[in-house]
């Protein structure tokens, strides 16, 4: 096990990626003219995984930074979530159920909330390690704002991909090869015993 030191500054990090990304989002999304405000979806509805190890423990420290009140509460909402999607999967159904973090429409945990949070919205693309390039056109109200104009701004995750990979490759360790992949809604993470890595 490493010193606690390491992990904070792999966090630290970790945070830093999530601004840049932030700046990213908020410049592709301001050209574009894009805002979550007023919009009729709640994308925090959205049935969606995450795939990262230490987004997984940089979430769970946020958790921790709550109120035990509070702490129950999302645990509570976590647990329902969890039953009532695998209801809805088990009939063939896509779950659409909010985020157990999400209060009048609000992330409660805004500064931990996870890449895929983060990005979603503006048209983005990335290029995968095999040189295969993916593009996705953003939210259903991005692509009517962006209708109009000529030079849509599109989101390069590639980067942000890459510098995410580097930081959960310091964090788990050399287990990371023997550890299955992490492909989990937020309410899983929250309900589910992160498997032990360097750092936990
Ligand atoms: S990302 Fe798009 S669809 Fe989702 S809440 Fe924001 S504006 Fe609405
Ligand atoms: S963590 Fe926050 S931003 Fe992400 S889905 Fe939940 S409420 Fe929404």
């Amino acid at each position: 096990m490493r010193d606690k030191t390491f992990k904070s500054t792999l966090f630290t990090k970790l945070s830093g990626l999530y601004s840049e990304m932030e700046e990213a989002y908020n410049r592709a999304a301001g050209k574009i003219g894009l805002s979550c405000r007023g919009c009729p979806d709640n994308c925090c509805a959205s049935h969606f995984q995450h795939h990262t190890y230490i987004e997984w423990a940089y979430l769970l420290k946020g958790i921790k930074s709550c109120s035990d009140e509070k702490k129950r509460e999302f645990m509570n909402r976590a647990m329902e979530y969890v039953r009532q999607s695998r209801a809805s999967l088990a009939q063939g159904l896509r779950p659409r159920i909010m985020c157990p973090l999400n209060d009048n429409g609000l992330c409660q945990l805004y500064e931990y909330r996870l890449m895929i949070c983060r990005m979603h919205g503006v048209p983005n693309s990335f290029v995968r390690p095999d040189s295969k390039k993916m593009s996705f056109p953003g939210c259903f109200r991005c692509q009517e704002l962006y209708s109009h104009l000529e030079d849509v701004p599109v989101l390069d995750r590639t980067g942000f991909y890459r510098d995410l990979a580097s930081l959960e490759m310091a964090f788990v360790g050399p287990k990371i090869k023997a550890l299955p992949r992490v492909n989990l809604t937020l309410a899983e993470m929250l309900v589910q015993e992160p498997p032990e890595t360097n750092y936990n």
